[in-house]
Parts: structure tokens; C-alpha cells; sequence
């Protein structure tokens, strides 16, 4: 039988970051995910000012800009009543103020080699069946690999099973439900595209947006999130509305009439809203979706994906150094996400709320429009550099009004 002081379920960015750093701590790390890499996974492909922040804690800063990946400076926001504003990443939120386009074949692939490098072990098509439990504690996890099963004992477990995930009820814990179901496709001859990520907000794509993000001069990443209850509601098929956006939509002044569609469209729920459930339990931490981290307004989840890796690989040193790794030590990890997470999550929660009202969203781009003040705060907090509540400052709201 195997063993590592941690096994990690999935290599998506949260499992690759926590491996990646309980390795670089000395710390004997397995990430098992069920797929070979390099794989396709449907995303927007956005990386914002925070993932770019922790990936250079990885040392991936250089790869990051060696010229492959497409750079954005500004967020153009469309609305289809008319109104549009177009704004900076705002320099004094972060040192970061851009984002780059990253298909997820090449980042995930990357994060696996680098967590590789650092000294995690790495086992691919590996799916994690069910945990191993002793007197009602994990002490491993039972893994199938081309039908043979094989068993990894373990001090600490991680799951990091992402969005459809459910090793965490194994586990006996509950994740956070699906809030919202997002699609997207790779689409060519694509005229128009700038420095500028672009974000459409549209009657008919119920509670959500469409976006544009540049992959290269002539092709993007085109796509669009709908939450759930109105999916359900309104009998939205997701993929009808991608070839309608793309067809028939003015998205000026991105040009789709000679688009073509490179891939096909592929999507997938997002667990989003943290804070209902315990991340914890004995012996075991979730991180990433299976945590349910996904910004609640704008459906970002990679670069808390790779935060709460690092974090849980903090805590995971702190409980082996103090010979503790009951629930109560590992409160620590679950308390740091409180308090970055719970309140923001929730101030998030009540933005859409808000936002969901077609007619509102219309009025804040034409006031970002006016007061380039409203744009870039609306900017970094939808880019997660400032506070969400920031938005209720006097200024915001007088730029609102007036
Ligand atoms: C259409 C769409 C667009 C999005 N756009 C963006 C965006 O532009 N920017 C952004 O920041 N976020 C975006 N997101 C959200 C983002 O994709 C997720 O937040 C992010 O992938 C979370 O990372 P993770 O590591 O938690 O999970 P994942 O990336 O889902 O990784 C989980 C891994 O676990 C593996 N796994 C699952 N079960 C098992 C098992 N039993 N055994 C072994 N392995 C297993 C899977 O194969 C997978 O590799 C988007 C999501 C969707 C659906």
C-alpha cells in the first residue's frame, strides 16, 4: 500500500496549489486527479489580478508573461439598452492591474508540473472511489486506475474534486449547491478584439452576461453564465443562447459576423457562496469549488481556487508541527477563509441581487459611463481588489444618483 503524509483529490488550481506548497514545505504530498493532463476544461479562461498575484508566489510570474497568453489592461462593460463604459484595472487596488486569457489546458497542466517540480507526487488518471476510515477517521483514500483498485493511506485528506465533485459527502460534509450554469466555446475571425475584456449584460441572459475574452488578435474565448433558478425558470437552454449571442447579437465593438466556432460549446454549474458549510471535518480540509469559493457576482473561482490551496498547506504544516489534526486544529484553515470570504461572499450576494434587476445593472454602467470614478471601483470589485462593499461608500453612491 501507498502512503504520503497528504493525499490530495484533483489537480485542478486548488489541488496543484496546496500540493505545491505542502511540497515546497518538505511535506510528502500525493495529487491524484482522474484525468491525464493536459485536458480540456470549459472556462472563461480569465486570469484576474489575484491569480496573477499567487501564481508569482509559484514562480509562474515569467511564464505568465512570456508572450503566449493574452493580456488585457481594461474591462468594457456593454449593456444593450446602450449604455457602455470601458475602464483600467485600477493600479492602486493592485500590483497586478491586468488579466490574462489562459486556455485551461495550459494552466492546469502547468500547475500539475510546477506542484511536480516542487516535489508533490503525481498520479494521473486516478480516480478517487471512496476515503478510507478508521474509527470514524480518514486514513486514506481507495483509488481505481484502468479498473485495478489501490489504496493511499494518509495523515490529512484534501479534496479538491472542484465544482462536480462529490468526494466532500464521503467525507461527510455537504458542499455548497450550484448557484449558476456557465458555457463557453472557442471562436475564430473574431474582429475587434483590443486590451479589453468584455462583459454584455442582456434581458435575455436571465440573472448573468455574456463575455468576449481575447485568447490572440483574431480569437476568443465567447461564453456566458445564467443562474439557476431563472435557467430552470425561464427553460433557458445555455447553448441556444451562446449560438443566439454569437449570430444575431450586436456585440459591437467586437465583430462576430465572420465568427466560427473553433470547438464545441461546453459548460458546467458553479458552486458559488461560501460559508454555509463546514470546510473541515478530522483529518480533512476542502478547498477550491469544493469549498464553494466562486465570487457569487462574477463567477471568478481560479484564484481562490490557488489561495486556498496555499492557505490550507499553511495550516496543514501548523497541525503537523503541534502533532494535532483534529477538526478544532483545523478550524484555523476554516476561520482564515471566514474571514476573507464569509462577509465579501455575502455583500457579493446581495450586489446580484441588486444587479438582477436588468434595468439597475443598465443605470450602473451609464453612471460608470458618467463618473469614471463608479467605473473603476465597479472594476476592482469585480476583479475582487477591493471591497465589495466599497461600492456603498457617499462617493459611489452620489455617482449613482446623480
Ligand atoms: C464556463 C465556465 C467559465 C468560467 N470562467 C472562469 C474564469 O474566466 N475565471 C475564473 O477564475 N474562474 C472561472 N470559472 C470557475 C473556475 O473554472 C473554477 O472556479 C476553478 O476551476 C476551480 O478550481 P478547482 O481546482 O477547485 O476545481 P477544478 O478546476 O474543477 O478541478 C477539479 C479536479 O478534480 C478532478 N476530480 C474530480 N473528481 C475526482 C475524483 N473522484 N478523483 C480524482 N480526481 C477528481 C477533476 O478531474 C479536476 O481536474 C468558470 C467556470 C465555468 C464552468
Amino acid at each position: 500500500m501507498d502512503k504520503a503524509d497528504v493525499v490530495i483529490v484533483g489537480a485542478g488550481p486548488a489541488g496543484s496549489s496546496a500540493a505545491f506548497f505542502l511540497a515546497q514545505q518538505g511535506i510528502e504530498v500525493v495529487l491524484i486527479d482522474k484525468s491525464h493532463f493536459p485536458r480540456e476544461k470549459a472556462c472563461g479562461d480569465g486570469l484576474g489580478p489575484r491569480a496573477i498575484q499567487i501564481m508569482n508566489k509559484m514562480g509562474l510570474g515569467n511564464w505568465l508573461a512570456s508572450g503566449s497568453y493574452y493580456r488585457c489592461n481594461r474591462v468594457r462593460m456593454v449593456s444593450s439598452m446602450g449604455s457602455r463604459f470601458e475602464a483600467h484595472i485600477p493600479a492602486e487596488d493592485t500590483p497586478y492591474p491586468y488579466f490574462y486569457i489562459v486556455s485551461r489546458r495550459d494552466l492546469d497542466h502547468k500547475l500539475v508540473e510546477t506542484a511536480s517540480s516542487a516535489g508533490a507526487r503525481v498520479y494521473m488518471g486516478h480516480k478517487a472511489v471512496s476515503p478510507v476510515v478508521s474509527n470514524g477517521t480518514v486514513k486514506g483514500v481507495r483509488t481505481s486506475c484502468n479498473g485495478e483498485e489501490t489504496e493511499i493511506s494518509c495523515k490529512i485528506l484534501v479534496c479538491a474534486d472542484g465544482t462536480n465533485g462529490s468526494f466532500a459527502k464521503y467525507l461527510g460534509l455537504q458542499s455548497v449547491k450550484p448557484h449558476a450554469f456557465a458555457a463557453r466555446a472557442y471562436f475564430s475571425n473574431v474582429k475587434g478584439l483590443d486590451d479589453c475584456i468584455n462583459i454584455y449584460i442582456d434581458e435575455r441572459i436571465p440573472e448573468g452576461y455574456a463575455w468576449i475574452f481575447p485568447v490572440s488578435e483574431t480569437t476568443a474565448n465567447i461564453g456566458l453564465g445564467v443562474s439557476c433558478p431563472k435557467m430552470k425558470q425561464l427553460d433557458v437552454d445555455v447553448k441556444r443562447l451562446i449560438r443566439w449571442f454569437v449570430s444575431e447579437k450586436d456585440t459591437s465593438p467586437i465583430d462576430l459576423s465572420d465568427a466560427a466556432a473553433a470547438t464545441d460549446i461546453k459548460g458546467a454549474h458553479l458552486r458559488m457562496g461560501y460559508g454555509r458549510y463546514k470546510s473541515v471535518a478530522d483529518g480533512v480540509l476542502l478547498v477550491g469549488d469544493s469549498a464553494g469559493l466562486i465570487n457569487p457576482l462574477t463567477g471568478e473561482g481560479i484564484a481562490y481556487a490557488l489561495e486556498s490551496g496555499e492557505q490550507a498547506a499553511l495550516v496543514i504544516r501548523h497541525a503537523f508541527s503541534k502533532g494535532d489534526i483534529s477538526e478544532r486544529a483545523l478550524m484555523l484553515y476554516q476561520n482564515h477563509l471566514n474571514k476573507n470570504f464569509y462577509m465579501n461572499h455575502r455583500v457579493y450576494e446581495l450586489i446580484r441581487f441588486g444587479l438582477a434587476n436588468y434595468t439597475w445593472m443598465d443605470k450602473l454602467i451609464k453612471k460608470g459611463a458618467k463618473h469614471p470614478e463608479l467605473a473603476a471601483k465597479f472594476t476592482s470589485i469585480m476583479m475582487s481588489t477591493a471591497k465589495p462593499s466599497s461600492i456603498f461608500m457617499p462617493k459611489m453612491l452620489r455617482c449613482m444618483l446623480f
